[in-house]
């Protein structure tokens, strides 16, 4: 019986996959990332299934209830919030799985960094502003590697998001305006897709104060970047002067 790791979206319960939701229906044993999890997704569960708030548990606690539920030929979900491949301590759980022998499986889920793009409905990647997007987060009690600290990555002026790091915004905002400018648009995005979602707009100069008017401490995002607002170059892609593997365009070379 296969173990599978499950991204459970960013909070409303219509954002997981279709494959997560039947994982979820059928488990037998649910463990879940409490913190973060919308309780409104557990509901998904049978009623008979035995549900664990990992917030409490340690690795070898995780491990333990796993290995038993395993053993006894139980079906067992893993429900992380957004996608497990970030910020999830996933890589630890499926190492320790591949020394017991323990198969499993990921099942992708919808980001909060995707769901913070839908709530300010703006793109990431607009043409002439910003064709890459930095997933980061502010040095705390993980360290964050040489080379990827906030000055350094404020350079490239790409298109950013800053995860787990709400309390931190004085800090990260001054260490991103080196690059950036003070100027440069910023939201905050706090609780993406959930019913009490908020967005907060500003510029680097000021979203850190506004910010902590507004009383945001946790589950928020930071977006920095000018495809906040502003000019950009149109697409290529639905160009008619442009052509393409899927469409030929009405003036050749364009
Ligand atoms: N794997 C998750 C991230 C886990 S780290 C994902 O893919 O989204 C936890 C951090 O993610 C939080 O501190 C916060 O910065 C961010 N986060 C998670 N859910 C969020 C949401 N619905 N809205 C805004 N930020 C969220």
């Amino acid at each position: 019986m296969k173990v599978y790791f499950v991204g459970a979206g960013p909070g409303d319960p219509e954002l997981i996959t279709v494959k997560g939701r039947r994982l979820l229906e059928e488990a037998d044993v649910v463990i879940y990332a409490g913190s973060l999890v919308n309780p409104e997704i557990l509901k998904y569960a049978r009623p008979e299934a035995r549900l664990y708030n990992s917030a409490s548990l340690t690795l070898e606690e995780v491990l333990a209830i796993i290995r038993e539920a395993v053993s006894e030929g139980k079906r067992v979900v893993r429900l992380h919030t957004g996608d497990p491949s970030l910020y999830g301590a996933i890589q630890e759980q499926m190492d320790a799985l591949e020394s017991l022998g323990i198969p499993y499986e990921i099942v992708p889920g919808v980001s909060s960094f995707a769901a913070a793009a839908a709530a300010v409905k703006r793109e990431f990647t607009l043409p002439g502003v910003s064709q890459t997007v930095i997933l980061t987060r502010r040095t705390g009690r993980t360290p964050v590697p040489a080379g990827e600290n906030l000055p350094d990555l404020s350079r490239h002026r790409a298109s950013l998001c800053l995860f787990l790091s709400s309390r931190d915004l004085e800090a990260a905002t001054a260490e991103l305006a080196l690059g950036y400018g003070n100027e440069t648009p910023a939201a905050v995005v706090y609780k993406a897709s959930w019913p009490e979602e908020r967005v907060i707009y500003g510029t680097l100069g000021n979203i850190a104060a506004k910010s902590r008017e507004a009383g945001i401490e946790r589950t928020a995002l930071l977006l920095v970047g000018d495809f906040l607002s502003g000019p950009y170059r149109r697409s290529c892609l639905y160009n008619p002067n442009f052509s393409h593997g899927y469409r030929k365009g009405e003036k050749s070379g364009g």
